[in-house]
């Protein structure tokens, strides 16, 4: 359901009368189930892919960059990630006037996420109308309604030509180090490949969910078949391509671990092209109806500019629970949003109790989760994989899924389902077998669909060590907790700009989120170059009243998190306590950055040669618009749930 809220309040005798189900009852199998699933070590039962596993790391897509000579040269900005958070970073900067823009990228090519995962079956969850970006810039309009992997990383590339980003970038590049440079104001950007690069602006978006993670199986090191992660799929060995067609699974006993998002994709081609595929799971998915379609070309003859942000910000609206009757996208994000709106009374939506509110969510996220579990029951043949089958879980425990095509993969003969909740997972791995339950399963090859650890890229994790003002690192000056003005800059860290989810406001089309704060804080640099400042960069004070503003606000997610079966979303069952998110969602904050720059809030930012002689600057007040009941509907990519990486004040 659309907005995740305390439960314990909408537990006993509140429950409408005339429901089909049990409140209770449920309750009562979603705590059971928790229990059976939650491990003590939390996430510390992952690991990084070090060791025999350290090619999970490597680009399988692109030859070894042949040694360059080192940059020692001077742009305007430099963007840390080529995904779309750089990719938007770059375009809005390029549109605001910047000539040399230089990004930043690990891998061998722009589209993050979408370039290292090329796994069968991958395609964007978030309808491709809303989330690939600049649609109507670079003059595209995507083939399907849910689009494939590889037309959302053609689609990347094309932005990077449209806006002239290719020019400038650096590929199979880490930055390695940000340093600022007080007597030049400008940061020092060091990289892997000893690149010295001086720039006027940084800009950082090095994503959320890029580092893979293992599983702390015993004997998992001693395994003699084939391994790979997901996110780096080998079709070398597998043969076929992201349209499927595993052929050379022919002959092969496939095992698949995990049964997340990316799982849900890829197992009808596994499924399809294996010999025999075993499916270890420890906790299902929500799969939902997909119906994938191709664009209706009239549909496509028929937009009209603007097209692209009326959809996103009507779907925006609608599943970050803003009340609207039009439902441009009509999917099964949507619907799930305006079930629970069906149950909040008319009128009363603003002013609702919060007590009420909360039962009405829940109402409706068993009711949609009873749907969920219906569909299992009507897909799948075989009774007991059926029943293992079933989420027992509130819908924004776990990212949802939806597929036309997963479950129905378990009625194939030479598919099975293993699940391993009662052990906590896979037992132990062998040289030739997966262990569950005491019985030894062998496999020729065992792929990993086991995810990524949250939190642990860009500077608020401390891997890119930043040194802003007298050599004082982030790290730091954040050592009570990141201290920032709308998440995106910091005191003592001129001209340093921060795209993600920290201390604003987020939601399940990241992109989308993306591209308003990439709009931002182009809009913030143009105005910086129209009036001469040397700095952008707010003064501690202005940090003090964002960090008030938000903490005054927080909802209380604890409850809701704590009750939730373990998984990444919630720090595998044991959730922080303090949510830096702006409570009233991101429609609000994006109303409260466009009334901030409308209103010379920026010159709360910006420094000029008289100004930075005094530290002491007054903040401008952040005028925070009259906005009721919108709230956040993020998942954990777009950081809803603490981030283990990013430290806490
Ligand atoms: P997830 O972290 O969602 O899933 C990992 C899976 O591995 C879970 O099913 C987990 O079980 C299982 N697992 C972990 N350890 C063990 C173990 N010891 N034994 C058995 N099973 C184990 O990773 P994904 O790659 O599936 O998805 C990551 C994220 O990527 C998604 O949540 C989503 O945000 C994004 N994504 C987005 C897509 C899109 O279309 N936009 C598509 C695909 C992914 P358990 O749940 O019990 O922990």
């Amino acid at each position: 359901m659309p907005t995740p809220h305390s439960t314990s309040a909408a537990s006993g005798s509140t429950a409408p009368q005339g429901l089909p189900f049990d409140p209770d009852a449920l309750r009562a199998r979603y705590r059971a189930e928790r229990e059976r699933r939650i491990r003590p070590e939390g996430s510390a039962q992952y690991q990084r892919p070090t060791g025999r596993f350290g090619y999970f790391d490597e680009d399988p897509y692109a030859e070894p960059l042949p040694a360059r000579e080192p940059l020692h040269d001077r742009v305007d900005a430099v963007v840390i990630g080529g995904g779309f958070g750089g990719l938007l970073a770059g375009a809005r900067l390029r549109q605001a006037g910047l000539d040399s823009i230089r990004v930043i990228e690990k891998g061998g090519d722009f589209g993050g996420t979408w370039y290292w995962n090329r796994y069968p079956g991958i395609h964007c969850d978030i309808e491709s109308h809303i989330y690939l970006p600049l649609l109507e810039e670079v003059g595209y309009v995507p083939k399907w309604k849910y689009a494939p992997g590889e037309e959302i990383r053609q689609h990347a590339r094309a932005i990077a030509r449209t806006f002239d980003l290719y020019r400038d970038a650096c590929f199979q590049t880490r930055a390695t180090e940000l340093r600022w440079d007080e007597a030049e104001s400008e940061w020092l950007v060091s990289t892997d490949r000893d690149d010295r690069i001086r720039a006027r602006y940084v800009v950082t978006a090095s994503g959320t969910l890029s580092q893979t993670k293992l599983p702390g199986i015993p004997g998992i090191e001693t395994f003699e078949g084939h391994t790979f992660h997901t996110s780096r799929w080998d079709y070398a060995y597998t043969g076929g391509s992201p349209d499927g067609n595993l052929h050379k699974l022919s002959d092969k006993r496939v095992a698949l671990i995990g049964t997340g998002a990316t799982a849900i994709q890829c197992v009808p081609h596994l499924g399809a092209g294996a010999r025999e595929l075993l499916v270890f799971q420890r906790t299902p998915s929500s799969v939902d109806v997909r119906g994938n379609r191709p664009t209706d070309p009239g549909w496509a003859a028929s937009l009209t500019p603007g097209w692209q942000q009326r959809r996103r910000d009507n779907f925006l609206t609608l599943v970050t629970d803003g009340r609207t009757e039009e439902d441009l996208v009509d999917d099964g994000w949507t619907s799930s949003a305006r079930l629970q709106q069906k149950l909040i009374p008319t009128g009363s939506y603003g002013d609702l109790p919060p007590e009420e509110r909360e039962r009405a969510e829940e109402i409706a996220d068993f009711q949609k989760m009873n749907e969920i579990r219906a569909r299992v029951d009507a897909v799948v043949t075989d009774p007991e994989a059926a029943e293992l089958l079933k989420p027992w879980y509130r819908y924004m425990c776990k990212r949802p899924t939806f597929s036309d095509s997963y479950l129905q993969t378990f009625n194939r003969p030479n598919v099975t389902l293993i699940d391993t909740a009662d052990s906590h997972g896979v037992e132990e791995i062998t040289a030739n077998a997966v262990v569950v339950g005491g019985t030894a399963y062998e496999v020729d090859c065992i792929i990993f669909g086991t995810g990524f650890e949250v939190g642990v890229s860009g500077i608020t994790s401390g891997h890119l060590p930043v040194h802003g003002r007298g050599g004082t690192t982030l790290t730091e000056a954040w050592r009570n907790g990141p201290r920032t003005l709308h998440g995106f800059y910091s005191h003592g860290f001129p001209n340093l700009f921060q795209l993600g989810p920290l201390q604003n406001a987020s939601a399940v089309n990241y992109v989308h989120i993306l591209d308003e704060q990439a709009v931002h804080v182009a809009e913030v640099v143009a105005e910086a170059h129209r009036r001469d400042a040397r700095y952008v960069e707010p003064t501690a004070a202005a940090e003090d009243a964002w960090l008030a503003t938000i903490r005054e606000k927080a909802v209380d997610l604890y409850t809701f998190h704590a009750e939730c079966t373990p998984g990444y979303y919630n720090n595998e069952g044991k959730p922080g306590r303090r949510r830096e998110s702006f409570a009233d969602g991101p429609v609000a904050f994006h109303a409260l950055l466009r009334a901030w720059r409308a209103t010379g809030g920026m010159r709360e930012v910006l420094v000029d040669a008289q100004q930075e002689k005094s530290t002491d600057r007054p903040p401008v007040p952040v005028p925070v618009p009259p906005v009721t009941a919108v709230r956040d509907h993020s998942d954990t990519q777009t950081g809803r749930s603490p981030a283990p990486g990013v430290p806490e004040a």
